[in-house]
């Protein structure tokens, strides 16, 4: 058993505890409460003890992207940008984005950031998850639209399916073996690491799906194939909605920048009938809101739209400095919030982000007003782990969850607010 002192401890299911200490046994928390002097617990200081952050939606392939694509006021052409420097970089071989996703995972525990919700592509990013120190839903990517001949949309999705569905077999035999454990980053912040050695053997949480891209790049028929998998397979499901404009536009009439990309591609075979409503309600009408998916993005929406998603118990990921990047209009995270809909928070890639840290993203929002700093702690932690369904075994500190930790040194003038004091101060987090 070991026990670990703060000044703080936010288990963010209740209130702060001052002068906490936290009771650790195989990897998960048996105790939480008021430091008393018989528990001979390591102290670590003057400090918050807080769950592990949760990064709700990221493309860790992209990790070599930062500053490289910058935006010009258009999005699809930002999307075409992207795609360029991806595949110039894919050119370099395997071992190039191999790498990205190893270093993004890096910057990720560094950041105490101890779970995420990746979308990436292939073997190469399935194995990477596999080996990764860090809680990890990974979605598989599908997209298709247009002349099947141009983007072989079946096979895209029976190439994703058999991954899975190998992963599912390889992590039951894991499991019957032994567990791994998350790796401690204590090197990287400003504590002493040798007080901050991974304090688990627990597991290292793995659970894998599907990612039909976006409305503009997948067609009907291939968001049912992938909903009817899902729904009998059980796996998670996630999508980009409703992230710009002009992807309303697209939808309402078929038209816009999306339409004239597609052309470009050499994507557009008039096959694609406009759904004539908004994404929200497109993804009803495709079942996929009763799958109770993790949608990125959701940056437009009617009170309509935000009503679907309530009933539907959707969780939405808020992306708030991506979200500036794009000088998308205000955020409706209030009025989600307000109908309970499930709000939790996300780097998005490096193309559109200075870093995968989501305290950077709790930082941003806190700073901006607005919002209780016990709600924007939840978001950046337990609302993250409801949305990748993960919320029995982290999120929180509560006993019988895993015990993984990020910790903040609390070097703003500290008040009696911890919370306030994580959230305004400045100091890097590391995770244990
Ligand atoms: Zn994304």
């Amino acid at each position: 058993m070991a026990s670990y002192r703060a000044r703080w401890v936010l288990p963010v299911s209740r209130p702060p505890i001052e002068n906490g200490c936290v009771h650790v046994e195989h990897g998960r928390i048996t105790r939480i409460g008021r430091h008393e002097a018989h528990h001979g617990a390591t102290d670590l200081g003057d400090v918050a003890v807080l769950p592990g952050f949760v990064n709700a939606h990221t493309h860790l392939e992209l990790t070599g992207c930062t500053g490289r694509v910058p935006f010009r006021g258009s999005f699809t052409r930002w999307i075409a940008d992207l795609a360029a420097v991806v595949q110039s970089d894919y050119q370099q071989g395997e071992e190039a984005r191999r790498e990205a996703i190893r270093e993004g995972f890096r910057q990720s525990l560094a950041a105490g950031v101890t779970a995420v919700a990746d979308i990436g592509h292939g073997a190469v990013a399935v194995e990477e998850w596999r080996r990764a120190k860090v809680h990890t839903v990974g979605f598989l990517e599908v997209l298709g639209m247009g002349p099947r001949r141009l983007t072989p949309h079946e096979r895209c999705f029976e190439d994703a399916v058999k991954l899975v569905e190998g992963d599912a077999r390889a992590e039951e035999t894991a499991r019957a073996e032994a567990h791994g454990s998350l790796e401690s980053s204590a090197n990287s912040s400003s504590l002493d690491p040798s007080l901050l050695s991974p304090p688990l053997t627990g597991s290292v949480l793995r659970r894998f799906g599907l990612s039909p891209h976006a409305p503009y790049s997948t067609d009907a028929a291939l968001y049912w194939q992938v909903v009817a998998y899902a729904a009998q397979a059980g796996v998670p499901v996630c999508t980009h909605l409703a992230e710009t404009r002009e992807e309303i536009a697209f939808l309402s009439t078929g038209t816009g920048p999306f339409r004239e990309l597609l052309e470009r591609l050499g994507l557009w075979d008039g096959s694609f009938a406009p759904p004539g409503c908004s994404p929200v309600r497109y993804m009803a009408q495709l079942g996929l809101l009763a799958l109770k998916p993790l949608l990125a993005h959701v940056n437009y929406a009617s009170d309509d739209d935000l009503d679907l998603l309530a009933g539907h118990g959707a969780s939405v990921v808020f992306c708030p400095r991506s979200h500036a990047f794009f000088g998308h209009e205000p955020y409706r995270y209030r009025e989600m919030l307000a109908r309970r809909i499930n709000v939790c928070l996300g780097t998005d890639s490096l193309a559109s982000n200075a870093s995968l840290s989501i305290l950077d993203e709790m930082r941003y929002l806190a700073a901006g007003g607005g919002l209780l700093h016990s709600q924007l702690l939840a978001m950046g932690t337990l609302a993250g782990a409801r949305a990748l369904g993960l919320s029995d075994e982290i999120g929180s500190l509560e006993p019988g969850k895993l015990a993984n930790f990020a910790v903040v040194p609390l070097d703003y003038p500290a008040t009696c607010d911890p919370t306030a004091d994580v959230l305004l101060g400045q100091a890097p987090p590391a995770a244990f």
